[in-house]
């Protein structure tokens, strides 16, 4: 048994109060406005039923306030203790607990140990030429945003045009293209992913041939580390378009093709079941009244998916069912 060890400093340094709104689902909407007190996010209180954005924090140091509740504190421990109810004993212990909560949903591992981290996505696919350090870095994050950019990919690679079918204007908006640097991409097509605030977290890599991929390898390679199941690929695009309702499908070249018939709405759950973080994020952005068309693969694992989806999202918003 790891020992419950916990350093306020280094998870502090690795989560941002932005972070654990995130964590919480609170961001959606938020923005960081210039205040007397520094750069300030407002959003709606989550310790009362608030009426109003009454809930200050400073979105640097994380101190909090609600103006409606009164409910404060100086920085995300304080938050999670508020938001999980924590009351162990004293303050101090109430803090240890929540910063063990965070670093257990942001997978942090002390600095000190001698042993390589896990690998962050950025780390293990990131050819050093490549390497484009990005001004935003929320640290620890699920799936924190990637500090490079693939360049110098081959968008019209014969996979993508003659294999695909896949359109110029298609292959662009998606940003896709033949990888040949060095990596775990090293000869694949490269699929930039998003989170659903649209920054980009992955590249999934797909061998442009079918079959005839590297023995022991996949069709698809994800980096290491890499949570799919906490994205829905294409939401931040596809969110545009929901209020025709969401499409559903397992794959991104299934996306690509909806998108190319002008069939925007489109989402991937990235293989045939919905994981409940896809599950939120899909009833979210289609609201209570909105629709789904689940189009997952015809066959044993999509039918299966399917139903499960149906009867998961059924009681939330208006489901459709077809085969493709
Ligand atoms: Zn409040």
């Amino acid at each position: 048994m790891a020992q419950k060890w916990v350093s306020f400093e280094e998870v502090k340094s690795r989560v941002s109060m932005k972070d654990v709104l995130a964590h919480y689902s609170l961001m959606q909407g938020t923005a960081e406005k210039p205040s007397k007190h520094g750069p300030e996010l407002r959003l709606w209180c989550p310790f009362h039923e608030d009426k109003t954005p009454s809930l200050s924090i400073h979105a640097e140091t994380g101190k909090f306030h609600c103006f409606g509740c009164h409910a404060k504190g100086g920085d995300i421990f304080d938050f999670v203790v508020a938001k999980e109810e924590i009351a162990a004993g004293d303050r101090t212990k109430s803090r240890r607990q929540a910063a063990l909560l965070i670093k257990d949903w942001f997978g942090i591992e002390p600095n000190t140990t001698p042993t390589p981290q896990p690998p962050a996505a950025a780390e293990t696919v990131a050819p050093v030429e490549d390497v484009k350090p990005t001004a935003e870095e929320p640290a620890g994050a699920v799936n924190p945003p990637l500090k490079f950019t693939f360049k110098h990919l081959d968008t019209r690679h014969p996979y993508l045009m003659q294999d695909r079918g896949l359109k110029e204007a298609t292959i662009d908006a998606f940003g896709l293209g033949y990888h040949s640097g060095k990596g775990i991409m090293q000869g694949r097509v490269v699929i930039p992913i998003h989170n659903e605030q649209g920054e980009l977290v992955a590249y999934a890599g797909r061998w442009p041939a079918d079959p005839g991929w590297p023995e022991g390898d996949d069709k698809y390679q994800l980096p290491p580390g890499f949570k799919k199941s906490k994205v829905l690929f294409n939401l931040h695009r596809a969110r545009e378009h929901a209020t025709e309702g969401l499409i559903v499908v397992e794959g991104f070249f299934t996306v690509f093709e909806f998108w190319q018939r002008g069939r925007k709405n489109v989402v991937a759950l990235m293989g045939s079941t919905m994981s409940a973080e896809q599950e939120r994020l899909i009833v979210e952005t289609v609201g209570p009244k909105g629709r789904v068309l689940l189009a997952l693969d015809n066959d044993e694992a999509g039918r299966k998916g399917s139903e499960d989806a149906r009867n998961r999202l059924s009681s939330q918003v208006f489901v459709r069912e077809m085969a493709l």
